[in-house]
């Protein structure tokens, strides 16, 4: 993409309405804008890596067995009756009639529907186990939309539903959700911590929440520091591992702040890492909370009618592109991990018109874009400056620099933006560092 092309209104200065870094990088970044109380647009940069988020997701998700579907935004409200929840949800659901005046909402999140969908279409142990997921819009009517996209109203989640006959199966379902969450924030260069947690409205006794460690994270967070060490587990691993896996995680202590016991944190001492964290996964083992009222039962090997076993499994899509700017930024802007960048590499033309840099970013451009290597080219009639500055603030990983000295020695500079170290190449040498 050529920045003369490229929809990215960036803005000098800070944004008033936003109170946390990420919210402001974001807006002065050209990646969203607000169309109504957490509520966003959001404009190219934004959208790429929302995408390349999503992407790392699914392909997590696929690789631990899980199938997608897209599941319906508005939703009858009849199911909630059904589960018992159109009542107890409260506010936080935004509720419409349709013109038949029928009961109707759009979806906080998908427990009825997935339950619906497998009752309708399982009858037989012998088709499990299943879990279905979806990347999707939700709406909730938070009290407080607040800090971006962090707290929306509507926001994009990934959701997963797990069926099994039995406990034991369900919790490895669970198990294996646990793994594959731990690899998708890594990969994103995260460093998320497991924490139990109350299953909270949605209910069950098996839960864990993924922490991102930020300062501006909304919870203060205590755990014990190998959490912060330990390397994501692999992608392949044999069933009778697993639960080693996941013995070995959740052995060691980690709480927020009311549930955080300062004896503990006396007795780990200089092992005890106290920081803020920001939510962006929610994993639950609920049994039969929704098959029970919503009989969603499949014949058991005795042949028996048996409620299946459920679980949940959520990751905040959206929220994360806010997390991950918490986590990677400077003083200049965004720092972006290689595998969500919205480009990977930038490519600043010093002096547009100029025949020489000219024809050397052009000819760079053509092999990147051969090479299917998602490239900026800043081909702008702009100030040196201003261009430095906005690769810097939308956080492209490699950049190279293209100008007429340069050119005539047969250099570019190429900076990486985390530690901004410069060098200088060849032409060629620079574009093999970014292929390698
Ligand atoms: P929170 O305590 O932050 O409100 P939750 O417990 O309501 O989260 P879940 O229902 O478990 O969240 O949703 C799964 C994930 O969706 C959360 O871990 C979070 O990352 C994300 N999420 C929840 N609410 C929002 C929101 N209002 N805006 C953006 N992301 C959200
Ligand atoms: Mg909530």
């Amino acid at each position: 993409m050529r920045s003369s092309r490229l929809f990215l209104p960036t803005l000098k200065e800070n944004p008033s309405e936003a109170q946390i870094v990420s919210h402001r990088l974001m807006l002065r970044a050209g990646m969203v804008r607000q169309h109504a109380a957490g509520i966003y647009n959001w404009l190219p940069l934004g959208t790429m890596v929302l995408n390349n988020i999503a992407r790392i997701v699914r392909e997590e998700q696929n690789a631990a067995g899980a199938q997608e579907i897209i599941m319906p935004t508005i939703q009858s409200g009849d199911l909630w009756k059904e589960s018992g929840r159109y009542d107890d949800y409260g506010p936080e659901m935004l509720r419409i009639k349709d013109r038949h005046e029928r009961d109707m909402l759009y979806g906080p999140t998908h427990e009825e529907v997935v339950t619906d969908i497998f009752r309708n279409n399982i009858k037989s142990y012998r088709d499990l186990p299943k879990n279905l997921y979806q990347i999707h819009w939700k709406f909730r009517d938070e009290v407080r939309p607040r800090f971006g996209v962090m707290r929306g109203r509507e926001f994009l989640m990934k959701d997963a539903y797990s069926f099994d006959i039995d406990y034991a199966r369900s919790k490895h379902a669970y198990n294996q959700m646990f793994v594959a969450y731990l690899r998708t924030f890594a990969r994103m260069g995260l460093k998320a911590i497991p924490m139990k947690a109350d299953s909270g409205p949605i209910g069950g006794d098996l839960s864990h929440e993924f922490i991102v460690l930020a300062d501006t994270g909304e919870s203060a967070v205590f755990c014990h520091k190998a959490l912060l060490e330990k390397p994501a587990p692999d992608n392949v691993i044999y069933d009778a591992d697993l639960q080693h896996i996941i013995d070995d995680w959740t052995s060691y202590y980690a709480a927020t702040d009311e549930k955080h016991d300062p004896a503990v944190g006396e007795k780990l001492g200089a092992d005890l890492v106290s920081a803020r964290g920001i939510e962006v996964g929610h994993i639950f083992h609920f049994g039969k909370k929704y098959s029970d009222p919503m009989k969603a039962s499949v014949v058991g090997p005795d042949g028996n009618q048996v409620p299946v076993m459920m679980g949940s499994y959520g990751i905040g899509v959206s929220r994360l592109v806010g997390a991950i700017i918490e986590a990677s930024h400077d003083e200049n802007g965004i720092i972006w991990p290689d595998s969500v960048a919205p480009f990977k590499v930038g490519i600043i033309n010093l002096k547009p018109g100029d025949a020489g840099c000219d024809t050397a970013c052009n000819d760079l451009y053509a092999k990147l874009q051969k090479a299917k290597i998602d490239v900026l080219y800043d081909d702008r009639d702009e100030r040196p400056g201003v261009k430095f500055a906005d690769m810097d603030l939308i956080g492209i990983p490699s950049q190279i620099v293209i100008g007429p000295k340069g050119v005539a020695k047969g250099v570019v500079e190429f900076k990486r933006r985390t530690g901004g170290a410069k060098e200088e190449l060849a032409l060629d040498a620079a574009l093999n560092r970014v292929l390698a």
